[in-house]
């Protein structure tokens, strides 16, 4: 059996994030009846149940019965619950933090002496296998424990391992990222819908475009520019819109939007 089906899987926080990493790994070499998942209130764990996860109210439960804990709430409850699991935390364990925000030195701080930690950023489309996540290696934890990490998460999609200081950058570009890619694929299917479109019919092409679109540029390795160039026939309709883009600014303004979303990551840590 491959050695990380065998690993007992916690998450504290059964959130979205939590959700679409637990569902990542079950495609992957993980059983469900090695993952537990708790949350104060039964809100969301019906959906975990449903994949076979055994779910509790209790963190302290999740951490007594896991080697790696994955702590999954919002980053203002991460000091209230790494206080309350602290004194159960050993020294074997592997604590992967996904808050926004909140850095290693942070985590550590809160957590007993010489716990091994990772910050992970993950991001929503891990959900559907497609994910992109970074992490990075606390002061005590080795290369294998990052070599498990990323054979637990490899089918949530890209993940490698980075130093810390990009992590907040990739909170930007791609945990806000999809964010902002969505709000694009509204626009997309609105202007579709101002020409006289039907909004379902406008809306699928659009998600369907984005889809093709983010396909091609992964699995041709291109350059975004280069694979621009290649649909822009001279005096053609899309030259005549990308001017349009241009003109709007919106080169700058996807730039200033990464860039305003880092600089929130690192306000938060
Ligand atoms: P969410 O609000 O969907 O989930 C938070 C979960 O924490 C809920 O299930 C809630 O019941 C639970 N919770 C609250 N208090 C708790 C407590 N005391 N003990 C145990 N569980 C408790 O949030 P989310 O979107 O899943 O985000 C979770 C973390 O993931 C955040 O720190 C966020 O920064 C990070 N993150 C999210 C995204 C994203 O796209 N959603 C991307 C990257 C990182």
């Amino acid at each position: 059996m491959n050695p990380d089906a065998q690993q007992r899987i916690g998450f504290i926080g059964a959130g979205n994030m939590a959700f679409g990493i637990a569902k990542g790994m079950l495609s992957g070499n993980v059983l469900p009846a090695n993952i537990k998942v708790s949350a104060p209130s039964s809100t969301n764990l019906g959906r975990f149940q449903e994949l076979g996860i055994s779910v509790t109210h209790s963190n302290i439960e999740v951490v007594c019965g896991s080697d790696v804990v994955f702590v999954s709430v919002k980053p203002h409850m991460i000091p209230h619950v790494l206080v309350e699991v602290s004194q159960h935390i050993t020294k074997k364990q592997i604590i992967v933090s996904v808050a926004a925000g909140v850095t290693l030195a942070m985590l550590e701080e809160l957590l007993p002496e010489n716990s091994i930690v990772i910050r992970l950023m993950p991001n929503l489309p891990c959900l559907v296998q497609e994910g992109a996540l970074l992490f990075a290696l606390g002061t005590n934890a080795k290369g294998e424990d990052g070599a498990l990490l990323l054979s637990l998460l490899h089918c949530c999609g890209l993940v490698e391992e980075v130093p810390e200081a990009w992590i907040d950058v990739h909170t930007g570009l791609s945990g806000s990222g999809v964010a902002f890619v969505y709000l694009f694929a509204e626009a997309l299917a609105e202007g579709a819908v101002k020409m006289g479109m039907p909004s379902a019919l406008a809306h699928s092409i659009a998600s369907q475009t984005v889809l093709g679109a983010g396909k091609l540029l992964r699995d041709s390795g291109k350059h975004p520019a280069q694979l621009r160039a290649d649909v822009c026939t001279p005096g053609g309709t899309t030259i005549y819109g990308l001017h349009t883009l241009e003109q709007g600014g919106m080169r700058a303004s996807v730039m200033n939007a990464v860039e305003s979303a880092t600089q929130r990551a690192r306000e938060l840590g």
